[in-house]
């Protein structure tokens, strides 16, 4: 029997890392940026390096930084940021730091091997960056550090103190409302609507799921985006809020999840806050609380609660670490990664012959050195004997040997130039300054380590949910061992 799901692009399937039977699942929360709320990435993102970079000169900069530019597309999530040296980087599942670069400037393999792969690397010295939102903060950074190269004087601040101050001008910018006013006065230029969204959540409904929005932003802006992509979807749920038993903003993730405090009800009409306890009334909003009280207050178990969200640390890590909440976590890079890799098969093909000509071409040379090492060791003995016909014969074989080395290790080297320049086509067409997000060259990225050991389940968008029966056992075909048939 065919796969069911292989009518799916590759982009609209749902990857399973750990197997969840979805009739256990009661309850379904949601994340809302990122999560159900798809931005136009390059709008938000520009829109937020512009606002930040106003506080940079109101705070004192030099003004020549308002000429600075936004570069989409120079960053991506998963990197390392190394404050102190003003350096960002790629590392690989083994903390190995394969691609580096100081601002917007590649370093060197030597370089980056002297100041990162000796065995004090550690990447909690780094800053991660999870989030969309931490792309234009730290294309932001990059961009300074390559000003301060360039004019040495003109900041007198280290990397590090410069990173301090953009930390506090986009906390500045969050609280001022300098962002989110803009994007609320017109949703639709920053908001990507998917108009499949509300039917994949109606099909959780009708299956008998409760479910929450739990997300770290206010009330406002909450309803803002939440009218703008669900209102008026569905004739019988006119509004956003008929969808949720639940409404839990400004929630302070991760925080949420491990501490305990209560919530407070949302006035939604005037936005004022008021005390709450006793449990949660069904299409309140609340805000703040705790995971631990939402489970008991909602009576449902971690591993009934299926959340989805897109912050591998913030939404994935921590609620299925300490509260055995079932994961689904949303990589919207693999709408665009996955249809490049299915374009690049033939690439891939071609990897894959060039490796295996490699390995069998380095037998043959193995072969070739055991065989010229005996004949040396041969060699040794004769001339101490001074035989000096057998001497003759055991030079010619020498001679042999080593021309059949030597014609061979150029092809060798010839397989090794090719497939790393293939890697480089198929990263660099993927992304051309850091390749793939969850591999780095042959090996899976720090990234993609996270994935696997945190979300039961990932997927590109939410919406894929509906090609999905929302009783669907998802199995793990992930345990497969190397030497299993
Ligand atoms: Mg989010």
């Amino acid at each position: 029997m065919a796969n069911p799901y292989s009518k799916l692009e590759l982009w609209q399937r749902i990857y399973v890392n750990r197997s969840l039977n979805m009739e256990r699942i009661k309850s379904i929360g949601f994340d809302m940026d990122h999560t159900l709320v798809m931005y136009n990435r390059e709008a938000f993102e520009s829109l937020a390096f512009c606002e930040t970079l106003k506080k940079f000169i109101a705070a004192g900069y030099p003004v020549e930084l308002s000429d600075l530019k936004f570069k989409p597309n120079f960053l991506i999530r998963g990197l390392l940021v190394d404050r102190d040296r003003g350096n960002v980087l790629k590392v690989d599942g083994h903390k190995y730091v394969k691609t580096a670069f100081h601002g917007t400037k590649k370093i060197d393999r030597d370089t980056r091997h002297s100041l990162y792969n000796g065995e004090s690397f550690k990447a909690q010295d780094f800053l991660s960056v999870d989030t969309f939102f931490a792309l234009s903060e730290v294309q932001l950074f990059v961009e300074i550090v390559d000003y301060m190269d360039l004019h040495p004087n003109k900041i007198r601040k280290t990397y590090r103190e410069v990173y301090d101050d953009l930390r506090k001008f986009i906390d500045l910018s969050h609280a001022d409302g300098s962002i989110k006013n803009i994007v609320m006065s017109d949703p639709s230029k920053f908001v990507r609507k998917d108009k499949h969204l509300a039917t994949a959540i109606m099909r959780l409904l009708d299956a008998g799921k409760t479910l929450f929005l739990l997300t770290n932003s206010g009330w406002d802006y909450t309803n803002c985006m939440m009218t703008y992509i669900l209102d008026n979807e569905n004739e019988d749920f006119p509004s956003w809020r008929d969808y949720f038993e639940f409404t839990i903003v400004a929630a302070g993730k991760p925080a949420f999840f491990t501490g305990s405090s209560p919530f407070l009800e949302v006035m939604t009409d005037s936005g004022l806050l008021k005390s709450h306890s006793g449990s949660l009334a069904r299409h309140r909003v609340y805000q703040s609380g705790s995971a631990s009280l939402f489970q008991k207050l909602a009576k449902f178990h971690g591993d009934e609660i299926l959340y989805v969200g897109d912050h591998i640390f913030g939404d994935i890590m921590l609620s299925k670490g300490k509260l055995n909440w079932r994961t689904l976590l949303v990589v919207e890079e693999l709408e665009h990664e996955l249809v490049q890799l299915e374009v690049l098969k033939p690439v891939f093909a071609e990897i894959q012959k060039n490796i295996y000509a490699r390995e069998s071409l380095d037998e043959d040379m193995q072969i070739i050195r055991s065989n010229l090492m005996a004949v040396n060791r041969h060699l040794q003995n004769s001339m101490r004997g001074h035989d000096v016909k057998k001497i003759h014969h055991l030079e010619k074989e020498k001679d042999k040997y080593t021309a059949k080395l030597a014609d061979r290790t150029p092809i060798l080297e010839g397989f090794d130039d090719k497939i790393n320049e293939l890697l480089q086509l198929k990263e660099s067409s993927i992304q051309p300054m850091w390749g793939e997000l969850m591999k780095v060259g042959l090996e899976r990225s720090r990234f993609a380590y996270q994935v696997e050991g945190f979300a039961c389940l990932y997927t590109s968008r939410v919406s894929n949910l509906r090609f999905y029966s929302p009783q669907k056992v998802f199995s793990s075909f992930h345990d497969i061992l190397p030497h299993d048939p």
